[in-house]
């Protein structure tokens, strides 16, 4: 009998296996429908020998110490900033947009106050932020914005600026100074033997068994487990009762090239031309040195592996409603970006692990109380909940 049974081996699933496995002497399966470990941190040596993420680009940067410290038990960091150039005009000009950005774009010269006045000047002042249109235009106005993200958006999401939360171009900053950093978070660093070494060690503990190749709904009615912790797509955790939530999904094209560097920067962003919306070099994030490079190119497309959740107001309100009937689950947690259909990064989905294994201990006692673990089925709302055993 296992104590948890965990729903995808990612950061949330990691992180929470190796504090309930590890720190609390807790018996936990790990069960992922991927051949791997790693979640979409994933990375592996191709077949020229270079290091690559299979989900596309991960940074890690975070401003948590509390998190930085905890990964840091299972890996030595590389430190690494990342700097991303944007096609634009037929120019390669740094993003977020920068003093050297308007410089070299409008062929100026002006100082940090100059441009202020400069970006003041083409601002579209509005009443209320509300989308990610509505937060470009009142910083930088609309010339910058459609040069820089009305393309790049569109191809990214299928959506204009105009139907998407503020919060998704909000990731991006706008500054009057040289700071050519895609990040500023005071941790900035790629785990020096790469993220799979990293989830290996994590993992490494006998009260921790992994099941891989295995989607969870083949396996929970004939594995005997207390709780369930599920860091899947939430929908289809329910059976999509209310309907599918829009996850976006990308396409990844990766290449070798014969030769030691193929561009000046880890990041080329394509916000107008091109089907594709980037190219990542990897070996400026590893640091590895080889005399070839590899590359990917990512595509955004609608069908394929849940990658984004689609943050606007009518995707939060279908979220809300899975989100009241999780909120009525005794035994099953929900974590992470695909289950709480949050647009998080890597650092904010360990932070929302660590809180939910706090909250797991200070309830602990109440936790394993036999009452909580009939070992039926139930319903909620007309809706069969998975058959939780005690
Ligand atoms: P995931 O890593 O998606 O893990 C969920 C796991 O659950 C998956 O392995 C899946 O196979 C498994 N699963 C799902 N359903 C089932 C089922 N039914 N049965 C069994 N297993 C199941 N963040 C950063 O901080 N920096 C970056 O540079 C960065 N770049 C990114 C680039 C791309 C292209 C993408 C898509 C994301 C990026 N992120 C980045 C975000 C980062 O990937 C996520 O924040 C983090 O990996 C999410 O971890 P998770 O455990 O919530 O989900
Ligand atoms: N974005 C853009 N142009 C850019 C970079 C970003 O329009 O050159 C917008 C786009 O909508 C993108 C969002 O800002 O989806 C967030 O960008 P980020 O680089 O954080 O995306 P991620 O790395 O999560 O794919």
């Amino acid at each position: 009998m296992f104590d948890y049974m965990i729903v995808g081996a990612g950061l949330a699933g990691g992180v929470l296996a190796e504090r309930l496995g590890s720190e609390s002497g807790k018996k936990v399966l790990l069960v992922d429908k991927r051949n791997h470990i790693g979640g979409n941190t994933y990375d592996y040596y191709n077949k020229d020998g270079i290091l690559v993420h299979k989900y596309g680009p991960h940074i890690f940067h975070t401003n948590s110490k509390e998190v930085f410290e905890y990964l840091g038990n299972f890996t030595q960091w590389r430190p690494y900033e990342h700097r991303v150039l944007a096609s634009v005009d037929g120019m390669l000009v740094p993003i977020p947009i920068n003093l050297n950005t308007i410089n070299k774009l409008y062929g100026l010269n002006l100082s940090s106050s100059e441009v202020d006045a400069f970006l003041e000047s083409k601002a579209e002042k509005k009443q209320r932020i509300l989308t990610s249109e509505d937060v470009v235009v009142n910083k930088v106005g609309r010339e910058l914005y459609e040069k820089f993200f009305k393309g790049y958006t569109k191809k990214q999401w299928n959506l204009d600026p105009s139907e998407l939360d503020a919060s998704v171009t909000s990731r991006i900053p706008t500054r009057n100074n040289r700071d050519d950093r895609y990040f500023t978070d005071s941790y900035q660093a790629i785990p020096m033997y790469g993220y799979t070494r990293m989830f290996e060690k994590m993992l490494d503990h006998p009260n921790i068994k992994v099941m891989l190749n295995t989607d969870y709904k083949e396996i929970q009615s004939s594995i005997s487990f207390k709780k369930m912790i599920y860091t899947g797509p939430i929908d289809y955790f329910y059976d999509y009762c209310y309907g599918k939530l829009p996850y976006r999904s990308l396409e990844f094209k990766f290449e070798t090239i014969e030769q030691e560097v193929y561009q000046s920067t880890g990041t080329v962003n394509y916000p107008n031309e091109h089907p594709y919306t980037r190219i990542t070099e990897f070996k400026y994030l590893t640091g590895q040195k080889h005399p070839k490079t590899s590359i990917v190119y990512e595509y955004p497309k609608d069908e394929g592996d849940p990658y984004y959740p689609v943050p606007r107001p009518e995707n939060g309100e279908l979220y809300r409603k899975y989100q009241l009937l999780a909120s009525r689950e005794k035994n099953v947690h929900f974590a992470g970006r695909l289950a709480t259909y949050k647009y998080y990064n890597m650092d904010q989905v360990v932070a929302q692990a660590l809180t939910l294994y706090k909250k797991i201990l200070t309830n602990g006692k109440k936790e394993f109380s036999a009452r909580d673990f009939p070992a039926k089925e139930y319903h909620i709302n007309g809706h069969k909940l998975p058959i939780i055993q005690s």
